[in-house]
């Protein structure tokens, strides 16, 4: 009864390992202050849970906006970013419609496609792991492709876009560029004001990474107006609760005070990166996200993985990722859980 293309997808799915130290998803090791989670169930408190949240969270909307740099009217919530990534992919895409992504990236593009499906162009990276645009803007057009999908910084590569590549991007084809900026925080890129010049642009961004609020499950996406206006007919009402409509309210009002963790997080990545290239079996990547890509060569990326597990370190085994036989992903924590990591990897590579 299920229909083919979901019969032969292969799952999406995260192994859970009990460990120490949990360096596999990319989250924010800091939590919030006390006093912001105290701040945010105060309020949800105070209102009704009996009855549905706004139609149109019309507040929360603007709050986002302006804190994105953009219009209101062109900025839609959503429960997650992987939320809004499937209202683009079911609103953009037909049985048969052409959506361009690089590899290796994000596995929920190539899963998302095919359950509209639509045919999934994949252009491979350089070799050092970089984008190449003229590959994706020759095969979006040769293809006639309605989506193309950038991630900057990239997961797993860490690789990131300048804002004159995604524009070229835009103007050389004729598809919907989705960029998705999931660790923009940590590049310092800034690509919204791209928006001003190109309506074939979608800008999503979440709270669950720079802003350390996975678990509240919350992302929005920035674009022109007219296509915001045509996606919500498609959203379903209420997606984002009314406990994660209250949370981005308070996080958004004290995020200044707390943001200083992405500096944190930022040089505790290149202390990572230093010691990881000044070891002799691996090579590792550049960066700008809160990631690190590395290859190990004198282990497997499975035993590798598998030497940190029994230390009680968990990070990513991405060796099933085009281009990756040797590829591993570490999440970059707290300078302790950094220290935990690199002091177990000596031990599992000696
Ligand atoms: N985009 C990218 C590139 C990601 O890595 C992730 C999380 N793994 C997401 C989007 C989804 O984020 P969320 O749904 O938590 O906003």
């Amino acid at each position: 009864m299920i229909r083919e293309e979901i019969r032969t997808l292969s799952e999406y799915r995260l192994s859970q390992h009990p460990c120490r130290i949990k360096l596999n998803q990319n989250e924010n090791p800091y939590e919030l202050p006390p006093e912001v989670k105290q701040e945010i169930l105060r309020r949800v408190a105070a209102q009704p849970w009996s009855r549905y949240p706004a139609f149109v969270p019309a507040a929360q909307i603007e709050h986002v906006a302006h804190y994105a740099g953009w219009l209101g009217e062109g900025t839609l919530l959503g429960n997650g970013s992987n939320d809004l990534l499937q209202l683009l992919f079911t609103c953009m895409l037909e049985r048969g419609q052409g959506v361009v992504i690089s590899q290796p990236t994000f596995t929920l593009y190539k899963i998302l496609a095919r359950t509209v499906a639509a045919d999934v162009h994949e252009v491979p990276m350089t070799p050092d792991f970089l984008y190449d645009p003229d590959r994706i803007i020759e095969t979006a057009r040769q293809t006639r492709a309605r989506l193309i999908v950038l991630c900057s910084p990239n997961n797993p590569t860490g690789t990131c876009l300048d804002p004159a590549a995604v524009a070229r991007v835009v103007e050389e084809t004729e598809a919907l560029v989705i960029l998705d900026e999931a660790y923009g925080h940590f590049s310092g890129t800034r690509m919204v004001e791209l928006l001003a010049q190109h309506d074939r642009l979608a800008v999503l961004q979440t709270f669950s990474k720079a802003m350390g609020a996975a678990g509240i499950r919350f992302g929005y996406v920035l674009l022109h107006p007219p296509l915001a206006q045509q996606l919500a007919k498609a959203q379903l009402p209420y997606s984002v609760n009314l406990f994660t409509l209250t949370a981005v309210e308070v996080l958004l009002e004290h995020w200044e005070s707390y943001r200083s963790w992405i500096d944190v997080l930022i040089r505790e990545r290149q202390r990572v990166y230093r010691r990881l290239s000044s070891m002799e079996s691996l090579r590792v990547y550049p960066s700008g996200a809160n990631f690190l890509l590395f290859e190990s060569f004198r282990r497997t990326a499975r035993e590798t993985f598998d030497g940190l597990l029994a230390r009680g370190i968990l990070i990513r085994d991405v060796s099933t990722y085009p281009m990756l036989e040797r590829g591993l992903r570490v999440t970059i924590g707290t300078p302790e859980e950094c220290d935990a990591f690199l002091a177990a990897l000596e031990e599992v590579l000696a």
